[in-house]
């Protein structure tokens, strides 16, 4: 068998969510929401399903997805992207794959920040090329240009980037855009830019996309998801956005990947696009009352909680909550012991990987929120 898999754990989300389910837990680890998915497109979802074809929709997608997707970007961030730009993928994780799988050959080198989504390691080592890690470092989480500059080698054909950043909860800063589309610019490099996270911006952030700073358009490859859009993880519909040429290339990839997505999510998630730009500030706001009440919760009961202004994580300090054991087995501790599950962060590196943080889902109703928190509090009582 191939010795890449040979040797690989289990994925982190699926470990963590089978303990919780195995003890009863409360699940803070794989992100997800428990609420919030707006009703209107579930029921295009069912409509499209009774009256819709459920048969192959074209490959790239179908076009009503697409353009929506492209007028979507021109809406919310005056990109110039159109239907042709766009290819659909079965989420942002097939997408990632079909982005790595087209740009890398045997012997290139890819840079990753990390930590990074635990799927970008595996997959360029799979199409023959090695990840070249970054470690950013808490509490800034900062992209400095010096280091950037000394990763890029010779055999360097790819950045792949995630803009806002899981499980950091950051969003970029315009001098870091700038510096990854400077490094690319001057080195010619592609960049794979993950912004599954665009709308889940807390504080009212604004979101850049990397493709819209000058002369990135043609290098970048987005990969967007309507799993976070619209607070439907389950339903894998995400996309690559890039110019004609490139997203022709990945497409390639796609078709052999899984050809093509459920054609009626895709008719809901089209509709859900060109409805839905009215639901995402109250989704924020939504998300951001949970973080300040997860963040509280967690404060009070004397644990030491990063910054989080970005996705739906926030990552707690062990040491400076006093907590001696290292993420791993603060992790495999709580869940067994106090019944909460959370996500250890050096799943998320391989190289100098942070040993003192865990991430938590905030993205949850009020009382599963709260009963995360106690169950935190159980924890810090038994570990501490
Ligand atoms: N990239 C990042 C940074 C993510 O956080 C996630 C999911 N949490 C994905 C990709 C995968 O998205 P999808 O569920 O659409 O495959
Ligand atoms: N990306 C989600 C997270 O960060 C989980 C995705 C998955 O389970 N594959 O929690």
């Amino acid at each position: 068998m191939n010795p890449l898999y040979e040797a690989m754990t289990t994925s982190v989300f699926e470990r963590m969510s089978a303990l919780a389910a195995k003890h009863g837990a409360v699940n803070l680890g794989q992100g997800f929401p428990d609420f919030g998915w707006p009703d209107e497109i579930l029921d295009a979802a069912a409509r499209a399903l009774k009256d819709g074809s459920n048969q192959y929709p074209p490959s790239r997608g179908l076009p009503a997805l697409r353009e929506a997707v492209a007028a979507h970007y021109r809406r919310q961030f005056g990109q110039e992207v159109a239907a042709e730009h766009v290819c659909v993928t079965s989420g942002a994780t097939e997408a990632l794959g079909a982005a790595i799988l087209a740009t890398v050959s045997p012997g290139d080198e890819m840079i990753i920040f990390t930590p990074a989504y635990d799927s970008y390691a595996p997959m360029i080592r799979r199409a023959g090329a090695t990840p070249v890690e970054i470690a950013l470092r808490p509490p800034g989480w900062r992209i400095e240009r010096d280091v950037l500059d000394a990763a890029v080698g010779p055999n360097t054909r790819a950045i792949l980037l995630n803009n806002p950043h899981n499980p950091a909860g950051r969003l970029f800063g315009p001098d870091e855009l700038e510096a990854v589309a400077a490094v690319a610019r001057e080195r010619d490099l592609i960049v794979i830019s993950d912004e599954v996270w665009e709308h889940v911006l807390l504080d009212q952030q604004r979101f850049t996309p990397l493709a819209s700073l000058p002369g990135m358009a043609e290098r970048t490859i987005k990969i967007g998801s309507a799993g976070k859009i619209f607070s439907l993880t389950g339903w894998k519909v995400g996309w690559m956005v890039a110019a004609p040429e490139l997203a022709g290339i990945a497409a390639r990839a796609h078709q052999f990947l899984t050809f093509s997505t459920a054609p009626n999510l895709q008719s809901a998630v089209a509709y859900g696009l060109d409805e839905g730009d009215s639901w995402i500030e109250p989704m924020r706001q939504r998300f951001a009352r949970a973080r300040d009440r997860m963040m509280e919760g967690l404060r009070h009961a004397g644990y030491a909680v990063l910054d989080a202004a970005s996705t739906y994580f926030l990552c707690v300090d062990l040491p400076a909550s006093g907590v001696s054991l290292d993420d791993q087995a603060f992790a495999a501790a709580a869940v067994e012991q106090a019944g909460v599950a959370v996500v250890p962060l050096s799943a998320f590196a391989e190289q100098d990987p942070p040993r003192q943080l865990v991430r938590l889902c905030f993205g949850k109703k009020d009382e599963t929120i709260d009963a995360g928190v106690a169950a935190m509090a159980k924890a810090r009582e038994l570990l501490a």
